[in-house]
């Protein structure tokens, strides 16, 4: 039973409400205060910690690898994976802009490394136009490079050739939630955790929201920010969860290497946080299994990853002990796109972050906090 406290304060009219407190809800969010101070936003997650994939992935700030944009293009065409790339770019630049002293970024670069002769051949060739194509994007006529060096220098094994890019960067995922709850908390905006929004009904003006444990909020606009769990709330949306898995090593003495690193077309990826390895992927084992909005661990991808970290990423002969395991929940469809957009004024909806969600976040969350509020006054 709610005390007329609670209601006075807690339980009031909000101007906005956002179901989800992952990147896409906590960025909006902050940019609907940024272009109106006054307004008055609460934001709801049913974990007890934000829990989708925005805690959850490896930390890269993730411009895309050769091979990953190639099979965009194939599925889009130019000129839409071009668009989805540049506000990637734009992203990454936002994150750094904003946070990045208190959120470890580090504009490290990205490569791609390849173990398949034909492989690399058919991705070379393609360079050329790729970089066409980026340089009004980054103003880099040479975004994507061969990188011989990193071939020789970072002692990996079983990878023989390498394309990178400096566009590419890493952060502490969780120190960047941090700072964006600090902000928002600062700027007087209200987050619940623990409650589960069930439903939500629009009548006239007014958006009610109901959660799983009795509660009832209101608002003039609803913003639905759930990413893979958006089915339990809009039925007909085209998405499907993945689950990504993932590992972190214990220090390994004498790993020289910097930067994020892709192969196996981005199914499988790694980096250094602070001398240990943080590895994950393997999604592409089996998509039947890993396809699912259920966090936990699998034996299949679990073994392949330490598989391939002995065999490719470590020194060899070296032994190291996995320190943590996890796995997060990300949202795709099949034309590779995110769904950022006001369905009505009353009604919003930023989801499907296929896989990109650190570096697209920013800025649709930033399009549509304009496109709100254009469509509604507060
Ligand atoms: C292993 C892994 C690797 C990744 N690698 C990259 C990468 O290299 N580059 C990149 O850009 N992105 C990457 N991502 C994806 C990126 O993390 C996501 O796209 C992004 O975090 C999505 O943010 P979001 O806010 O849209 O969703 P989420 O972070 O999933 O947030 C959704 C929130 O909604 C809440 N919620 C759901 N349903 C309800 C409900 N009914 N009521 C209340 N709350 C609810 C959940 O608790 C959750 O906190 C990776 C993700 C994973 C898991």
């Amino acid at each position: 039973m709610v005390s007329f406290w609670e209601k006075d304060v807690f339980l009031k009219k909000y101007d906005i409400i956002i179901i989800g407190a992952g990147f896409s809800g906590l960025w909006l969010a902050y940019f609907l205060k940024k272009e109106k101070p006054n307004l008055d936003i609460c934001i709801l997650d049913s974990g007890v910690l934000p829990t989708g994939a925005s805690t959850k992935n490896a930390g890269f700030s993730c411009f895309g690898s050769p091979t990953e944009l190639l099979e965009n293009i194939e599925v889009m065409g130019v000129d839409a994976a071009m668009y989805w790339t540049e506000q990637r770019f734009k992203g990454i630049r936002i994150i750094d802009e904003y946070f990045g002293s208190e959120i470890d970024y580090d504009p490290c670069g990205g490569t791609e490394l390849f173990n398949d002769k034909t492989i690399f051949e058919e991705t070379k060739e393609k360079i050329a136009l790729l970089n066409s194509n980026l340089k009004s994007i980054t103003g880099n006529k040479q975004h994507f490079f061969e990188n011989h060096s990193v071939i020789n220098s970072c002692g990996f094994n079983n990878f023989q050739h390498a394309i990178s890019n400096k566009a590419e960067g890493s952060i502490h995922s969780g120190k960047l939630v941090n700072a964006l709850m600090e902000r928002l908390q600062a700027l007087k905006v209200k987050m619940f955790f623990g409650v589960e929004v069930a439903n939500y009904e629009i009548e006239n003006e007014n958006v009610t929201v109901f959660s799983k444990n009795n509660l009832q909020f209101q608002a003039n606009h609803l913003c639905i920010a759930t990413n893979a769990f958006t089915k339990k709330l809009l039925p007909d949306i085209d998405l499907y969860a993945g689950r990504g898995q993932v590992f972190i090593t214990e220090p390994i003495a004498g790993l020289n290497w910097k930067g994020t690193f892709h192969f196996d077309k981005g199914y499988y990826y790694f980096r250094n946080y602070k001398n240990r390895v943080l590895f994950g992927g393997g999604r592409n084992l089996n998509f039947e299994v890993e396809n699912t909005e259920n966090f936990g661990l699998t034996d299949l991808v679990q073994n392949m990853l330490e598989k391939l970290l002995y065999e490719n990423i470590i020194p060899k002969h070296k032994s190291v002990k996995i320190d943590q395991r996890w796995s997060g929940i990300m949202a795709f469809d099949d034309s590779k796109t995110p769904v950022s957009k006001c369905f009505n004024p009353h009604l919003s909806i930023s989801v499907r972050m296929n896989g990109m969600g650190v570096a697209l976040a920013p800025t649709l969350s930033e399009n549509l906090a304009k496109e709100i509020l254009k469509n509604r006054e507060f």
